[in-house]
């Protein structure tokens, strides 16, 4: 066994008659209330102002984030499903086909259908479940010659950077817009280059599991002036000012109450990612050496958020599967969640379109993760008692 040292991963699992590692149950998150006092002071001065929308605090809020992410341009909007549309209608996919990972959320997917596009489909690598360059390649000839594509899609799994290198010359081989799904990734970064500037553009999400938090929220970050403009108009329902809109767009602007909140979250957002990578890295360091369990794979040079402390299970190795895990996690008071099961083309929004392309590494990688908790104020002692938890189940994982 890994632990033999008379830890806490000694006993017997929970699920087995042991004694649960926590009693009183662990939640997948929680979110940390950013400094309260200067939260306050802010509503109190948007609620005074009277201006709840449009104001001050959205720009404001949006240069601070241009300038975190050093990109040019930042639009806010409500929600990242919401700017992953406007971005798709500018890259005028209706009608069109648009190539995404299956392993995503599913808003990766509804964002294409709600701006008329059709998802077909691409393989994620095994290494850390991020869209396969090489598979995207394949989808955009089959979706090229099946009546034409508008535009690449690739989600930032768990923050972790996607091969933006090898993507960006598939989507330029294609000429396709590369959009990316950042949801996850506000404060990871490529080779040191933070997450924001790849691509034609990147959409970030700040709802209340995401690491820098407005309640409701979503930023587009992009080099492209005019692509910023028209998401600019679009948020505004492609009203221009004078009521003579120039396209059909939403309401998806960003209210001054939420923008407040996001700046005081993001204020302090280096070093929740630190601690939150430092609880990876002793989570990792206690599981070492478990057979059939891996942590998504960062290239060189590269970090992550660690928006979510997600295992990849070989249910061979391991001994178990992750249903399993997951039962005898909850035995020990342990919330997780298989997160992204089932992969989006196997869901029933989706049905019609699941067998356009085989799946099967997508399928096996849906399989085999497992989310398991992680929050920005955790304390080594919390992680380490998971991992212990985690080292006992797969000890007696044959009888789980
Ligand atoms: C949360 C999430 C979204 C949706 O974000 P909202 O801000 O809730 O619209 C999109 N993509 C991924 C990968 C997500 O995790």
């Amino acid at each position: 066994m890994a632990v033999t040292d008379g830890g806490a991963g000694a006993g017997l699992p929970a699920a087995l008659g042991g004694t649960a590692l926590f009693p009183e149950g662990l939640p997948l998150t929680r979110v940390q209330v950013p400094d309260r006092a200067e939260l306050d002071r802010r509503l109190d001065g948007i609620l005074t102002s009277g201006q709840l929308t449009n104001g001050d605090t959205v720009r404001e809020l949006e240069e601070a984030a241009a300038e975190f992410l050093d990109v040019p341009h930042v639009v806010a909007v409500s929600n990242c499903t919401s700017g992953l549309m406007l971005a798709l209608q500018a890259f005028g996919v209706a009608g069109h086909r648009v190539v995404m990972p299956s392993f995503t959320f599913s808003a990766t997917a509804h964002a294409a259908h709600w701006a008329g596009g059709r998802p077909v489909f691409a393989e994620v690598n095994e290494h850390n479940v991020t869209l396969d360059p090489a598979d995207a390649a394949a989808a955009l000839a089959h979706s090229e010659a099946a009546g034409g594509v508008k535009a690449l899609m690739a989600t930032h799994v768990y923050g972790t950077p996607c091969d933006v290198e090898e993507l960006q010359k598939t989507a330029d081989d294609y000429g396709v817009p590369l959009l990316y799904d950042a949801a996850h990734a506000f404060g990871s970064r490529r080779n040191g280059q933070p997450i924001g500037g790849f691509g034609s553009a990147e959409v970030f999400s700040l709802s209340p599991t995401k690491v820098v938090v407005a309640a409701e929220g979503g930023l587009v970050a992009t080099r492209d002036a005019a692509l910023a403009e028209q998401i600019r108009l679009g948020r505004g329902y492609g009203n221009p000012g004078d009521y003579d809109c120039v396209f059909p767009g939403l309401n998806a602007r960003m209210s001054e109450l939420h923008a407040a909140l996001a700046l005081v979250s993001l204020r302090s957002l280096p070093e929740r990612i630190a601690h939150r990578g430092a609880m990876v890295a002793a989570f990792a360091e206690r599981v070492a050496g478990l057979p059939g369990l891996a942590l998504p794979r960062l290239a060189e040079g590269d970090s992550s958020t660690w928006k979510d402390l997600t295992l990849i299970i070989d249910p061979d190795e391991f001994g178990c599967g992750t249903e399993a895990l997951g039962a005898a996690l909850k035995a020990e008071g342990i919330d997780s969640r298989r997160y992204f099961y089932p992969a989006v083309h196997l869901q029933k929004a989706y049905a019609e379109w699941a067998g356009e392309r085989a799946l099967p590494v997508t399928e096996k990688m849906a399989d085999r993760v497992l989310t398991v908790p992680l929050w920005s104020h955790m304390d080594e002692a919390t992680v380490l008692r998971i991992a212990d938890a985690v080292v006992r189940i797969q000890g007696h994982a044959d009888r789980i």
